[in-house]
């Protein structure tokens, strides 16, 4: 599923190609894509309108329209937006397909059709209590400690809650608690100044280096805007590594399951509490 470096991967990628684009074209061909208004509407409503900025929060993608709408995506667990200069036919799972002037199409891909798109005025209305985002930077260390020593649950699953932190899922919540050190079954107000420390850093650390790679390619499900995977794949140090060495210990890998989210660790670099 993608997570913020993904979502972040892929507005960079659209900035560069939408703005100043005008959608003039919007097929709905899978209606529960469209979270609100009504597909009818949606279509109606969406054409004619011009790009003007592409944002993020948490995992949400957000296109800034001409005419005060925003359009949000999420693409849960197996969404994808591809830019491509026209649908090849053959193509598989596709949900919605905006044509721009340019002749492109956006299209939003989804196999399992939990991914959602927006159009509102308002895009608070959609994302709601969101958690502060990671990379800002107003969210400092002091605010970090203040929201996690109030916290008496486990780790891994405040990691995955977006109304404590916006945009960690599952891969990067496991890839920071091992390069922070610590068991995801650690209670939240357990942990002392110097491990909520490890925790910030490890967290701003693996987003940032997780952007630089172009995101994470994991089952084949994320795909940048060209159709092309992530890099950073190859540097996950637990993460789908179930069995295999540790690469700071050589400890094998192990697998639990936390919160009903499948959960890696190593045993001995991140000692159970
Ligand atoms: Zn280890």
């Amino acid at each position: 599923m993608p997570e913020l470096p993904e979502v972040e991967t892929i507005a960079r990628e659209l900035r560069v190609r939408l703005i100043g684009r005008t959608i003039t074209g919007a097929e709905i061909r899978w209606a529960r894509s469209i979270a609100t208004p009504s597909p009818a509407e949606f279509e109606q409503r969406v054409i004619g309108r011009t790009v003007q900025a592409v944002g993020r929060r948490g995992k949400f993608l957000l296109l800034h329209l001409s005419g005060g709408a925003t359009l949000l995506v999420h693409l849960r667990m197996s969404g994808q937006l591809l830019l491509a200069p026209r649908l090849s036919p053959s193509e598989k799972h596709v949900r919605v397909v905006l044509t721009l002037d340019d002749g492109s199409t956006l299209r939003f891909q989804d196999q399992r059709k939990f991914g959602r798109m927006w159009l509102v005025r308002d895009p608070q209305v959609v994302l709601g209590r969101l958690g502060p985002e990671p990379l800002a930077e107003d969210f400092t260390l002091d605010v970090f400690v203040r929201l996690i020593e109030r916290r008496s649950g486990m780790l891994k699953p405040l990691l995955l809650n977006q109304s404590f932190l916006a945009g960690l899922g599952n891969i990067y919540a496991d890839e920071a608690l091992f390069r922070a050190r610590l068991h995801p079954r650690r209670k939240a107000n357990s942990l002392n100044e110097d491990e909520i420390a490890r925790l910030y850093r490890a967290i701003r650390q693996v987003l940032g280096e997780a952007i630089s790679g172009r995101g994470t390619t994991f089952d084949g499900v994320y795909r940048r805007v060209n159709g092309d995977s992530g890099g950073f794949q190859e540097s996950l140090l637990v993460y789908g590594r179930t069995g295999e060495p540790c690469r700071e210990c050589g400890t094998s890998i192990e697998r639990i399951v936390l919160g009903g989210r499948g959960t890696h660790f190593c045993p001995h670099c991140q000692p159970a509490p």
